[in-house]
């Protein structure tokens, strides 16, 4: 169930059912040449579609840009400050508090530390709500990989291979192989991070099914 395909009485009526909802999270960035912009948005709004399929909680509309230094300076990368991102979302969980909700489950398609520490903050600092990141990047996925997940990478362009296929150009997909400056990932070309050659659609499908099991019983305690 999609929150902004309500009338605003039909929102009151779900209040009256329940009073907690699911917020994607994205962030406008490059996924190297194969996969589109709005990847993360892409892969949270699917993720948060069929947890709402699952439990009856209903989806609010995405907040598409986030931080996201290390991907900065390709074309199409469009990010907000870390602050910026923090005051934002912090004001929205307000928002939805003023509306009537008490819970919201935030659900993140994009995994920088910073980007995911500012959502955090404002979960912790929103007044009236309580809000909860469900980070599914530190879940265990080795046995269904065979690389480490990065970005645009094996995980990711298996999970957009399942999800959004012709949305996915694997022929220019490119491996690149992952160097340090100090502790931030040194660029590549395509601005792919890892395998996505090893990527498959099957990968997708039971990554997929893993993430959302593990956000339902999140969402149920
Ligand atoms: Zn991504």
């Amino acid at each position: 169930m999609e929150l902004v395909n309500l009338t605003w009485k039909e929102a009151e009526e779900y209040l009256k059912k329940r009073r907690d909802v699911l917020l994607p999270v994205g962030a406008v960035e490059e996924h190297g040449y194969h996969l589109p912009l709005s990847t993360d948005v892409d892969i949270a709004e699917a993720v948060c579609r069929e947890l709402s399929r699952r439990t009856g909680i209903g989806v609010a509309p995405a907040v598409w840009y986030g931080y996201s230094r290390s991907t900065r300076g390709y074309a199409g990368t469009v990010m907000v400050g870390r602050e910026e991102l923090k005051s934002y979302l912090r004001s929205i969980l307000e928002g939805f508090a003023e509306s009537g909700f008490t819970r919201v489950y935030i659900v993140s398609g994009h995994f920088s530390n910073d980007h995911l520490r500012a959502i955090e903050e404002a979960a912790e600092e929103a007044r009236g709500v309580e809000a909860q990141l469900l980070d599914f990047s530190r879940a265990d996925f080795s046995d269904l990989l065979e690389s480490k997940p990065l970005h645009a990478c094996e995980a990711e362009t298996s999970l957009m291979l399942f999800l959004h296929p012709e949305k996915v150009k694997m022929k220019l997909a490119r491996d690149e192989e992952i160097a340090y400056e100090g502790d931030v990932l040194r660029k590549t070309e395509s601005g792919v991070f890892g395998r996505p050659s090893l990527a498959t659609r099957e990968k997708g499908k039971k990554l997929f099914e893993r993430i959302v099991s593990e956000l339902e019983r999140a969402v149920r305690v």
